[in-house]
């Protein structure tokens, strides 16, 4: 199943259920103190807050997202993307966790070509590989929902796991609306990892979907696990997520999301460049895995890159341009590190767009402009790097000369002037046979973050709010951070 006949199944499931389709909101924040729509609820904040009356009582979305809190795990595990798509549907005051619930299960098990009674199109999923987890902690259990679970769905018991506050329990960070989750994971198999269920491994058993049940209304919240809750919201809301990729990994017998028909074109591509062949391996220990991991990364990354610029980020040094701007820099220094120095973006973007247009026509017919960004940005980032590398090549041979490593200061001096990242300091320095102080580097970046960190709490604004769509399901806070995104590990 390719991911726009998923994202087709999901949409006509909840129309038939009486679900406005809402598309996709832009992936700039409709909310200035945050960068990016992070979750598919998003868009519709006010109306979960109550400040403003939805126009429908249930939606159905495919929320194009992006979350750069993810991006160390890119291409490490087989699930986690910069730029995703959160399929959601959503009740505002209406049906609750009895319908909820068993319409995600229909939808999962009901075959491909239709239930031949009910004519219902699912994903077909096989209910055995199934397992749920629902909130339950200390006394404080959701038992509604592992009734509906158990009883009216029919999973068994051993596969309905109980967690408590910090995996399973929403809330905003501010006092108003909260409730327990539910979420809905999918087992790989035994070659992916060890049995006994997502609370034990979570490479195996994968996050698809997450149901939020909001019930409560909170009249404090210290913390994500630290609240009081007042007593039941008037209007119980319902708002749920899915990873499209997650989903369309598993139909299309896909190792990992990078390998799903919207982003394998560009690794193949990638790979294609370099003359790196693409293993697909797991295991950090195989020698092939840093460049599987390379590969996989470039695919997402371009492809987020294309996303962004289509939504009308621009590259600068600051908020969702300093993130566009690490994107396309951290996909130009992989295609270094596997031997590729000439421009790439012209190619890999072209190969992104045709993977992405069918969903997305707007990355066809705006293409030359785009296309523009990405290659202006990548030739400023080559000529900087041409820069560093004279100032790095004299460095070395004085390393060399002095049959000393290059000094710490040398490689964060090249870092910081020159915005060249240590990945490659390590690896052109190797290369000549010279060592780098590494550890004196990390000491003098660690200086300079704590120098950042006194700096900006000296000039916070007040923005009390700013981190409530951050908090959302646990997700760290993707507003800008200044500096702290400069300096944060690994350079770029
Ligand atoms: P995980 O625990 O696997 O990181 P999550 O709990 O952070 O996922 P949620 O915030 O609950 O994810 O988001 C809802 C759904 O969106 C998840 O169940 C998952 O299918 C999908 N999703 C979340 N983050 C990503 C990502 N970085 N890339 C792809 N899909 C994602
Ligand atoms: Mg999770
Ligand atoms: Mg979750
Ligand atoms: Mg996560």
């Amino acid at each position: 199943m390719k991911t726009e006949d998923i994202t087709r199944t999901w949409y006509d499931y909840f129309a038939a259920k009486g679900h406005e389709r809402v598309p996709s909101a832009s992936l700039i924040s409709p909310d200035p103190s945050v960068l990016f729509t992070i979750a598919g609820m998003v868009p519709f904040i006010p109306y979960f807050l109550g400040t403003e009356k939805a126009p429908y009582d249930r939606a159905v979305s495919v929320q194009k997202c992006i979350r750069t809190a993810d991006i160390e795990e890119v291409g490490k595990t087989a699930r986690h993307g910069t730029f995703f798509q959160m399929c959601g549907n959503f009740s505002f005051g209406d049906y609750f966790k009895e319908k909820a619930i068993p319409m995600a299960w229909e939808l999962l098990t009901s075959p491909v070509d239709g239930d031949p009674e009910t004519g219902i199109r699912g994903f077909g999923l096989d209910p055995e590989r199934l397992w749920i987890t629902v909130y339950e902690d200390g006394e404080e259990r959701d038992e509604e929902a592992r009734r509906i679970w158990e009883d009216v769905v029919g999973v068994p018991h051993e596969r309905v796991v109980g967690t408590g506050k910090a995996d399973n329990y929403w809330n905003t960070g501010q006092p108003g609306p909260g409730g327990p989750c539910s979420e809905i994971y999918y087992d790989r198999g035994p070659a992916y990892g060890v049995d006994g269920g997502p609370a034990v491994d979570e490479d195996r058993f994968m996050e698809l979907w997450n149901l939020v049940f909001m019930q409560d209304r909170l009249s404090q919240v210290h913390s994500k696990t630290e609240f009081e809750i007042a007593g039941p919201l008037q209007n119980t809301n319902i708002d749920t997520g899915l990873g499209l990729e997650r989903l369309a990994m598993v139909l299309q017998g896909a190792e990992n999301m990078y390998e799903t028909d919207q982003v394998r074109p560009v690794l193949d591509r990638a790979a294609e460049l370099t003359g790196v062949t693409y293993a697909s391996t797991e295991d950090p220990e195989d020698p092939r895995h840093a460049d599987d991991v390379r590969l996989r990364m470039i695919a997402d990354h371009v492809r987020s890159s294309l996303m962004l610029i289509s939504d009308g980020v621009r590259p600068s040094n600051e908020g969702g341009g300093f993130v566009l701007r690490r994107l396309i820099r951290r996909v130009i220094l992989a295609m270094r590190l596997m031997g590729v120095e000439e421009p790439v973006f012209g190619d890999l973007f072209s190969v992104s767009r045709d993977a992405m247009k069918g969903v997305y026509p707007e990355v066809a017919e705006d293409f030359d402009l785009l296309h523009q960004v990405a290659i202006k940005e990548e030739q400023a980032f080559l000529r900087t790097i041409s820069a560093g590398t004279a100032k790095l090549e004299s460095a070395v041979s004085a390393a060399k000369s002095s049959e000393r490593p290059l000094s710490g200061a040398d490689a964060f001096a090249l870092h910081d002037t020159y915005g060249f990242p240590i990945d490659l300091t390590l690896e052109m320095a190797a290369e000549a046979g010279v060592v780098v102080d590494e550890g004196r580097f990390r000491e003098l970046m660690t200086e300079q973050r704590e120098r950042a960190r006194a700096d900006a709490k000296g000039k916070k604004s007040g923005h009390a709010d700013t981190e409530v769509y951050a908090r959302l399901r646990g997700e760290q806070p993707t507003h800008f951070t200044g500096y702290t995104e400069h300096t944060t590990e690994s350079s770029i």
